[in-house]
């Protein structure tokens, strides 16, 4: 009955299964081995090196020919950042599944369409008239050289009417790894959640309330090039990539019009409400008729403690560095919409783990074997920043009290606010929009190099006194001061 979280799973997996594809265990969200990655972004990171040919062909990955899974994926910093719109739209999330299937110089575009159309219209019964495409249309600027994808447009005609196969630019339509590297045109696959109309002027409109009903769900890419630096060349090896959205495809499947009000979320929601003793419970509004910010605020609890949970349970942790920056950030993002929003008590985002291991600890096990560590990490994350989150608060209301009209919150004491009082500046960015005030970041970012320039300095100092047979131990701690802005210096580069 209905496609319950489960089933949607395991009947993506079993459709390509019984198209020869091996079920390939989701990766680790947290790249131990890819420094060049925050986190697992998209189904296709653990395949980079089978499509840049540099695969120990010894592995046993390097036998696949086709595979498929649901991979854990975290956008939240980097070159995929959606931190920013969580909460405040209905299908963005830092942490999500995707959904994906791939072909490593096997089946091309052909099999590609025919295999993502027919999982959709009769594995998952999607109606066909609500489904629109779209293809690289060419683009001069962003993709120089590089034809019309006129045949992914051919191979779609045999499925779907003209009218509802689109051309889009190198923005939407071609994908690439980085400025060098494999690359090709793709094809997404949109949804009209209403129906019964002409939608196509909606598709990849950028709709942040998602009211236009239309809903980018699966993206195939084809991987036909390499960039080098004398331009592109066609790869003796073709390659699928392919990405599907699970909790959109859940949202759909399950008749809802938010990603919000699937079975993936609602338990959380409950248990939140019950965390944080909020008297409303989830309704779902967004936007200016989300009055107290109450639904954005259980939106984005419920999206940072999956974030959090999966990352921890990976093996990361909160702290002033790189990944571990992106997940303290996101912590305080959700002590502060909890407390502030929903009125919850100190310490009460650990409490909602068992709930959120209930409901994705069957399809993914290691989240239940992490509880306990999750929870623990989380409870002292929550207890370090509640520590200042008052006197913070108190300073920001102070140095607000004393602005003038349309006058920026000053950056120096966006700077202090995150140097001494624990607080990130986009989380005093939030604090500020919330009254329509903005941040002079770049006053922020000035002070911080200052902080630098007179710690450097002060080494510099201490290294030549040491060097006269001074106090070895204050040198030491300097240096260990210096390593300390190092990091967050590091950090802020994701800010
Ligand atoms: P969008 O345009 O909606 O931001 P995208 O083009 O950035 O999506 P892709 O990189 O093509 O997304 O990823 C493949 C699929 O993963 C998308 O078609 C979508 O269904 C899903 N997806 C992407 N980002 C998110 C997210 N932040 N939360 C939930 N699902 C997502
Ligand atoms: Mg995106
Ligand atoms: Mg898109
Ligand atoms: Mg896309």
């Amino acid at each position: 009955e209905g496609w319950p979280q489960a089933k949607i799973r395991s009947t993506f997996v079993e459709y390509f299964q019984r198209h020869a594809h091996t079920h390939w265990p989701s990766s680790s969200v947290v790249p131990h081995d890819d420094p060049t990655l925050l986190f697992a972004n998209a189904g296709m990171n653990q395949y980079k090196s089978i499509f840049l040919g540099t695969i120990d062909p010894k592995t046993k990955m390097a036998s696949l020919k086709r595979a498929c899974n649901s991979q854990k994926c975290i956008r939240a910093g980097g070159k995929h950042n959606d931190l920013d719109d969580v909460g405040k739209d209905l299908y963005h999330h830092t942490f999500f599944e995707m959904l994906g299937n791939w072909s490593f110089g096997d089946y091309f575009k052909e099999e590609a369409i025919r295999m993502a159309w027919e999982c959709l219209t009769v594995e998952f019964q999607l109606d066909p008239e609500r489904l629109y495409v779209t293809y690289f249309g060419g683009d001069d600027l962003k993709a120089p050289g590089v034809p019309p994808d006129e045949e992914t447009k051919r191979i779609w005609l045999k499925y779907v009417p003209a009218s509802r196969i689109l051309p889009f630019d190198a923005g939407d339509n071609f994908w690439e790894m980085g400025d060098v590297g494999p690359c090709g045109p793709c094809t997404e696959i949109h949804y009209d959640r209403i129906g019964g109309r002409d939608a196509a002027s909606l598709v990849n409109m950028d709709d942040p309330d998602a009211r236009s009903g239309v809903l980018e769900i699966w993206n195939n890419v084809f991987i036909q090039y390499n960039r080098d630096r004398h331009g592109l060349k066609t790869l003796p090896a073709q390659h699928v990539d392919t990405g599907m959205g699970f909790e959109r495809l859940a949202s759909i499947l399950q008749g809802k019009m938010s990603n919000y009000d699937t079975d993936v979320f609602t338990p959380l929601f409950d248990e939140i409400q019950k965390v944080s003793g909020q008297s409303k419970p989830y309704t779902g509004k967004i936007g200016e008729e989300d009055k107290g910010t109450i639904d954005m605020a259980y939106r984005v609890v419920a999206d940072h403690v999956r974030t959090l949970s999966f990352a921890i349970a990976d093996g990361a942790v909160p702290d002033a560095l790189g990944r571990g920056y992106v997940l303290r950030r996101v912590l305080r993002r959700a002590v502060w919409y909890g407390q502030h929003f929903l009125g919850a008590p100190k310490g009460f985002v650990f409490k909602i783990v068992p709930r959120l291991c209930e409901v994705l600890g069957d399809a993914f096990p290691e989240l239940r074997r992490a509880q306990s560590t999750i929870m623990a990490v989380l409870e002292g994350e929550e207890r370090d920043f509640n520590r200042t989150i008052d006197k913070g608060a108190r300073f920001f209301q102070k140095r607000v009290s004393t602005l003038g009209k349309g006058e920026p919150f000053p950056g120096k004491d966006a700077f202090h606010l995150s140097g001494s009082l624990g607080f990130p500046l986009d989380l005093t960015e939030i604090m500020a929009e919330e009254i329509g005030l903005k941040v002079d970041t770049e006053g922020y970012h000035a002070a911080l190099k200052e902080e630098q320039d007179r710690n450097a300095a002060a080494v510099a100092k201490r290294k030549a006194a040491r060097s006269a047979g001074a106090d070895m131990t204050f040198a030491a701690e300097q240096t260990s001061a210096i390593a300390h802005l190092a990091k967050t210096d590091d950090a802020a580069k994701y800010v």
